[in-house]
């Protein structure tokens, strides 16, 4: 096949699908606010769900308002292959997160009807509800009760800040659907593909327009407690002190080398730290942290864990009177995508000739929970200096095609 006959998208218009979308709760800035259930939540959805029926796609809504928006395939016994991500936004999100793999979806599905093919097995766009989890908690909502992460009831139940809960908001934007939560039409997806901006820097800075996504960041949360002896910062001679945050420091020193002894894919990072009683002439007493460590393998976390606790019981030893907590609070699992799915994203980017590389995911995406019941992959593309979750976020026209190209024949492997 000549790189003339080989099947593209229209840049053009998933470009212009996407701007008219971005401008339903468009901020100042060059941002969108479009946070889940609201009313510009429905607005964002009636436009999708809009484009969807004038491309000939049947749409069905389940019970927690995840939208599927289906084109039928010519063989009556095969499983969907599916697409998709999120639109709702942050606070002060960006025109791409979630909305590139929904809209990247539809641009699949209008390229095949412009060029009148037909694929065997249905295709599917998916509009997960509530991925962004600022409104609402659990984060990955409509993906997490489609996969029975957590009930229906759970997600249902869950309410913002003003007291208003998932299920009254759902009815009143419209859109609490009858079909029930985890059952595909024809039987469970074949295949989920989802394109989405990398959110991180890795693309950029090697000039690759495609990221080969193997899988997502496992994460083990801590909170860490070091209690040492408050005293005068005047008399206290260094030789006799317990200062706790020395000790915190060296804690985050090390977790920092802790993760970069297994690059390239482990993090470590201290992000949240408070020191006690925080007087600048008093030796701090306790100090609180964050640790989130990150990894490819459960094999590499369960290690930076025991290094964590190892350094942390030779600071005891050195120094009797310190005391260290570690209290473990959150635990996701690393997502391992199907190699099937991993190796269709990598043969679209090599048949359109399209310079690519693997990168994981560090942060979570309904594509890690699908992952738990369909052979599941991502293709990233690259955005600005890896910002995302902020106004300034951008994508460039020809990356998101090539994004766009690569979902269509990765598609178009299992579909046919
Ligand atoms: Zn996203």
């Amino acid at each position: 096949m000549t790189s003339q006959t080989i099947l593209h998208t229209d840049g053009d218009r998933l470009w212009s699908s996407l701007m008219e979308l971005a401008r339903i709760g468009a901020t100042p800035k060059g941002g969108v606010c479009r946070l889940a259930l609201t009313d510009l939540d429905r607005q964002g959805r009636d436009l999708f769900v809009g484009w969807c029926e004038q491309a000939g796609l049947s749409v069905r809504v389940d019970e927690i308002g995840n939208l599927f928006a289906r084109r039928a395939g010519t063989d009556p016994t095969r499983a969907a292959v599916a697409m998709g991500s999120h639109i709702d936004t942050q606070p002060t999100g960006g025109k791409f997160d979630g909305n590139y793999g929904v809209l990247a979806g539809l641009e699949v599905i209008r390229t095949l009807n412009a060029h009148g093919i037909d694929t065997a097995a249905p295709l599917e766009v998916v509009a997960w509800t509530n991925e962004e989890g600022s409104r609402f908690v659990p984060v990955m909502m409509g993906s997490g009760v489609f996969t029975g992460a957590f009930t229906l009831d759970h997600a249902l139940d869950a309410r913002d800040t003003e007291g208003l809960c998932v299920r009254d908001e759902l009815q009143a934007i419209g859109y609490a659907g009858s079909h029930k939560a985890g059952e595909v039409p024809g039987g469970m997806f074949a295949a989920y593909f989802e394109a989405h901006i990398e959110q991180g820097p890795i693309l950029e800075d090697r000039d690759l327009p495609i990221g080969v996504v193997p899988g997502a960041l496992g994460q083990r949360w801590y909170d860490v407690v070091v209690t040492g002896m408050e005293a005068h910062a005047g008399p206290t001679p260094m030789a006799l002190r317990h200062d706790a945050q020395l000790a915190a420091a060296r804690i985050v020193q090390q977790v920092n080398a802790i993760a970069l002894a297994h690059a390239p894919h482990a993090r470590g990072t201290v992000g949240y730290m408070q020191v006690l009683p925080n007087s600048r002439n008093t030796i701090p007493g306790t100090v609180k942290f964050s640790v989130d460590f990150r990894a490819l393998d459960d094999t590499v976390l369960q290690q930076m864990h025991e290094a964590l606790s190892t350094y942390c019981e030779s600071l005891v030893q050195a120094d009797s009177r310190l005391k260290i907590g570690i209290e473990q609070v959150v635990y996701f699992p690393p997502c391992h995508f199907a190699a099937d799915c991993i190796d269709s994203v990598r043969e679209a980017a090599r048949l359109l000739e399209l310079p690519h590389m693997d990168v994981v995911s560090g942060a979570g995406h309904d594509a890690v929970y699908v992952a738990d019941v369909a052979p599941t992959a991502m293709i990233f593309v690259p955005c600005k200096d890896g910002i995302s979750h902020n106004e300034s976020e951008d994508a460039k026209p020809e990356h998101l095609a090539m994004g766009c190209d690569v979902l269509l024949h990765a598609v178009l492997k299992h579909a046919r």
